[in-house]
């Protein structure tokens, strides 16, 4: 193990200061710093210890003066041969300069404002300095470089030195000096939690070691190996608490198996007006298989928008309803809960399944009757939105739950779900493209099926960036869609200051629209936003299924699940303020018929980040594809967003370790077979740590 070097060693671990003992317990830490480390979330020895560096620099690689080029970063060591400090000619400022010689040259340094480098720097030999090099009028400079004069001892220098996140006052020297004293003193204390076994077969290096090499790497190497050892740990403790949900799911309460009646699902299936795909009859046939058995289902079916998975669901529920139970299918809006249940009613047509939609539009009678229905065992497949989960809620023999679009179904509305003593199966149903590496950590407790296969004669959505200069045209374009019988979507970008704000462009958007560009279907547009009713809502969206509105303006509300096989333009205004998520999402509301559809992206925007999303837009189609580009632009920490991907923090993983997330889930699944509730003595440590990393998600879920 290598000594980290520092300046001074302190006795720090005197007078019984713990890893648990707050930052001023620390000699030296005052009220002052405590307050400004709490702001980074330092409270403890510990958290100091954790507190892991954001980036690092090479301040070990030394360049030969003879070697520089412009624009490098660069560290050097020389001699300061000649210094001193003029006034600009203007008087404005002071220029401190220094020319720095080694054995292969010299290169001059240069300060602004700054006349007492010369007195620190006067005659001194063998200084690091570390900079970026510019080409001055007089050949290659370096501008303000820092310094440092003993290189063995410094954490600073002569080293890959750790860059912390910081606040404005904390220097990063600062942190550097306090964090390498704490790991010198503290790094050895962490106790290992690892049993060897799981050390020695994933290669991994000692939690000390790791502790230590992150904050001082001593070669880049090392720090790969810190940072995997380190990636496991929370990794690991990700995938136990997954397979701990699991398991609770499981084995807490029993499900109660479905007699399907598989003649039926066949009937039904070979009546529908298309043939299923090839994936869609894998699905069905998993999901019948789930429902058969005694412990409750928990699947997780994940396909494209426009891939079909209303139908997988119509066969589950009408499996489970022929068999006598009852059925509750979810959606997150009015909108998906009124074309669920009219395409069901279809489908389940000449079948003896009764439904009911309930929502929150229902007056509070209307409810309580729909309620009694359900309760009275009258109705077996329920459609609704959240009111589903509420207190009023109250089924007979809920069997099957169906979650549409919905990221996430929390642990506690799941537990609401839980009827009579027995878990009712659950499908949940997502478009969301998530990343496979990221199903793994998100919905690792659930058994997933994909839709990969588009249903027959599907088109690709022709997708194209329009930039102000060529709007006439795409109104034109839309004009000539129209007039040949389709319809459109023009989707308005989120305005941040506020919802009132957003409702006020669109409808003034609206009016400038009728009234110039498509005056000529001027009573046939409708204007669908979150300000209306929900009876308002399901008007406009009805009167554009039924083809009485031929151009929809809309805010955002129209995102999800919406299928209007006609439609065949969607124009997304302010399309760079969208996450590629939610474009594809959009895009997905086309393409749905036999028309060639279309996806405009309006964009005025010199935004990079929001550039390369629309690139990628109108150069890839397959949303799993997108979502593997959107964690490589964004990361995965904002794809979801913490609440809403359900899962901790994580400080050093990345989710697109595919290699170290796969270890990580073996390890864990080893582990839990042997051990689950941890309660062997070895295991202590982890049971720990769990504990711990979890901590947070039980206020989430
Ligand atoms: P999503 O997976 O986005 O929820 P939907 O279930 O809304 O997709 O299906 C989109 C459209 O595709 C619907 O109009 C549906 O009737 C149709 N569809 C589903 N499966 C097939 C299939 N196998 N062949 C042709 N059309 C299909
Ligand atoms: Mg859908």
């Amino acid at each position: 193990m290598v000594p980290v070097r520092h300046e001074s060693a302190s006795n720090l671990r005197a007078d019984g200061v713990t890893l648990s003992s707050p930052v001023t317990a620390l000699h030296g830490v005052g009220a002052e710093y405590a307050k400004l480390l709490a702001k980074l979330g330092i409270r403890s020895c510990n958290d100091f210890l954790f507190h892991f560096p954001r980036k690092y620099l090479d301040r070990h690689t030394i360049t030969p003066v003879s070697e520089v080029m412009p624009g490098d970063s660069v560290n050097i060591v020389a001699d300061v041969v000649k210094l001193r400090t003029v006034r600009t000619t203007r008087g404005r400022y002071q220029l401190t300069t220094a020319e720095l010689r080694d054995k292969s040259g010299s290169i001059s340094a240069i300060w602004f404002n700054q006349p007492y480098r010369e007195k620190q720097l006067r005659n001194k030999r063998h200084v690091a300095f570390f900079g970026r090099i510019r080409r001055g009028r007089d050949g290659m400079q370096l501008q303000s470089p820092e310094f440092e004069f003993d290189l063995n001892k410094s954490f600073h220098a002569g080293r890959i030195v750790p860059v912390y996140r910081s606040t404005g006052r904390l220097s990063q020297k600062w942190l550097r000096i306090w964090i390498g004293q704490v790991v010198n003193n503290f790094a050895d204390m962490i106790p290992e939690h690892l049993p060897d076994k799981v050390l020695v077969d994933g290669k991994l290096v000692e939690i000390n070691r790791a502790l230590k090499t992150i904050h001082f790497p001593d070669s880049d190497r090392e720090l790969r190996k810190a940072v995997q050892r380190l990636s496991f740990d929370e990794l690991f403790l990700l995938q136990l608490g997954v397979l701990t949900r699991r398991r609770e799911w499981r084995e807490s309460m029993p499900g109660l198996p479905v007699m399907v009646k598989r003649d039926e699902i066949r009937s039904f299936v070979t009546a529908l007006e298309f043939r299923l795909t090839g994936d869609q009859k894998t699905v069905v046939a998993e999901i019948l298989n789930d429902l058969g058995n005694s412990m409750a289902m928990n699947r997780l079916l994940q396909g494209d928008v426009g891939s079909g998975k209303t139908v997988v669901a119509a066969c589950a529920s009408l499996a489970v309803a022929s068999a006598g139970f009852q059925v509750a299918i979810m959606v997150p809006t009015q909108l998906l809960a009124e074309q669920h249940f009219n395409t069901l009613c279809q489908l389940f047509h000449g079948y003896d399944v009764r439904l009911e939609m309930i929502t929150g539009a229902l007056t509070s009678v209307k409810r309580r009757e729909a309620w009694k229905r359900v309760s009275d065992g009258e109705v077996q497949v329920v459609v609704g939105t959240h009111a589903l989960i509420s207190k009023e809620a109250k089924f007979d023999s809920l069997n099957l739950v169906v979650v549409d679009e919905q990221h996430r179904f929390g642990v506690q509305q799941r537990a609401r779900l839980r009827g009579n003593g027995y878990n009712p199966h659950m499908l949940v149903m997502t478009a969301t493209p998530i990343p496979r590496t990221m199903t793994l950590t998100m919905y690792g407790d659930l058994d997933v099926s994909r839709l990969t296969e588009m249903p027959e004669g599907r088109q690709t959505v022709k997708t194209g960036l329009v930039s102000s200069d060529r709007r006439s045209k795409a109104y034109a374009f839309v004009c000539d869609q129209v007039n040949q019988g389709r319809q459109a979507f023009i989707v308005f970008p989120v305005i941040e200051e506020s919802e009132n704000q957003q409702v006020r462009a669109a409808e003034d958007e609206f009016a400038r629209l009728q009234r110039d560009e498509f005056s000529s279907f001027s009573t046939r547009m409708g204007l669908l936003h979150g300000r209306l009713s929900s009876a308002q809502k399901s008007e406009v969206m009805k009167a554009f299924r039924d083809g009485g509105i031929k151009i929809l303006v809309s805010t955002s509300v129209v995102e999800v699940g919406v299928d209007i096989p006609n439609a065949t333009v969607m124009m997304i205004e302010g399309a760079e303020r969208f996450g590629l998520a939610q474009l594809h999402q959009f895009r997905g509301r086309v393409g749905r018929g036999s028309h060639q559809s279309y996806c405009l992206l309006m964009s005025d925007s010199e935004d990079a980040d929001g550039n390369e999303r629309l690139l990628a837009m109108t150069k890839i189609s397959d949303g799993f594809e997108l979502a593997e580009q959107d964690l490589i632009i964004r990361g995965p920490g904002e794809i979801l967003g913490q609440k809403q991907s359900g899962i901790p923090e994580l400080r050093v993983a990345s989710l697109t370790d595919v290699d170290t997330l796969v270890l990580a889930r073996r390890q864990a699944i080893a582990l839990f077979k042997f051990d689950p509730d941890l309660c062997l003595p070895e295991n202590e440590g982890i049971k720990n740590r769990l504990r711990d990393f979890w901590h947070k998600l039980s206020e989430l879920s």
